[in-house]
Parts: C-alpha cells; structure tokens; sequence
C-alpha cells in the first residue's frame, strides 16, 4: 500500500497571525506532500508502517533516502498535531494534560524554565532540523534532531515537536526564527496532544 498524505488537522488559515495559510500551503500542501511522493517513489508498494521503514533505516548511509523522506513524513504530520489554534502557554494542570504539567516541573523546574530550555534548543539548531518535548525512559528531556533525524528512531517518546527548518517561518518571520518558536510557544502548542502521547 502507498503512503497518503494525511489530512491538516485543521483548516489552512486557522493558525494566523502566527502561520499564516501562504506558509501552509507550501509547508502542507508542497513539502510534506513531496516527502510523501519521494517516500512512495523509493519504497514501491510495501506493506510496512512508516515507524517500521524508519526504525529500520536509521543510522544505514545506504538507505538514507528512505530514511530522510519517511522520517520527515512522520515528523511534518506529528509536527501538526503540536499544533492548535489557542494553543500555547502552560499546559493546564488539570486532566488531560495535568501530567504534562506535572512532568514540565518535575524535569525542568517551573514551565518558565521549560520555555527557557526549549527556545534554546530550537534556535540553537544549527541549520534545519525539529527541537522537541520526549519522555526518555519515563523523564521529559528536551532534544533537537538535525535535518530529518526524529526521537523515534532513538527509542525517545515525542510529545510535541516545533519544525525549525527555514521552510516552517520563512513566509512569516523571514530570519527571525526566535519570534517563530516563541509564538509557537505562546500560541499554538497543543498540550491535549501532549497529553494523549504520555507514554
Ligand atoms: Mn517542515
């Protein structure tokens, strides 16, 4: 079976002013759609899940292709469910994502100090890449992955995940990818996503 592009979980406007829908429509609609494309073009029918073809070809040089195009398929589409119009702040601290605010304070302290770290992470990626919010082993970590790399392959949980390749803000913020993750911060976090990934 092909792999499809999987529907935005909301409509292509509904992020502005932070993203607007001139970014979703190239970021959705011409990049995610492509790595779906070329995931099809390398692999053929196969009826393996994408977790699979990427567990398999990380760290192989020779499947890196594969590896590069499955990996950002999966990435972009978990990458739009972190995201929700009205998202953003601190995670409540009731149910259902009480524990990912009970988590943030238990890892980092206070969620000022999560915002701190996670900002950090993700303007400190050299080049293109994720920043992302894991469970490794039952703590939260935050990590950042270069290029298509993801915390799957490394045996890490993802909770949310903030896209800092130049194609994700360029449209919006040109080279201000601080402003970018911080109104992915303040604005478009979705902690109900976060909550339903809790390993
Ligand atoms: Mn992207």
């Amino acid at each position: 079976m092909a792999f499809a592009l999987p529907p935005l979980p909301f409509a292509q406007d509904a992020l502005e002013p932070h993203i607007s829908a001139n970014t979703l429509s190239f970021h959705y609609g011409k990049h995610h759609n492509a790595y779906v494309t070329n995931l099809n073009n390398l692999v053929g029918e196969t009826d393996k899940s994408l977790e699979e073809i990427i567990k398999e070809t990380s760290g192989d040089a020779s499947k890196a292709g594969v590896f590069n195009n499955a990996a950002q398929v999966w990435n972009h589409t978990f990458y739009w469910s972190s995201l929700k119009p009205g998202g953003g702040g601190a995670p409540p601290s009731t149910p259902p994502a009480g524990d990912v605010a009970a988590g943030i304070d238990a890892a980092f302290g206070s969620y000022d100090k999560f915002v701190e770290e996670f900002k950090t992470a993700a303007v400190t990626q050299f080049g293109s890449g994720w920043a992302w919010l894991v469970q490794d082993g039952g703590e939260f970590k935050i990590v950042k992955t270069a290029n298509a790399d993801t915390p799957i392959a490394h045996g890490q949980t993802p909770l949310i995940t903030c896209d800092v390749w130049e194609h994700a803000y360029y449209l919006d913020f040109q080279n201000r990818r601080p402003d970018y993750v911080q109104a992915f911060l303040d604005h478009l976090v979705n902690w109900d996503f976060a909550a339903q990934n809790l390993g």
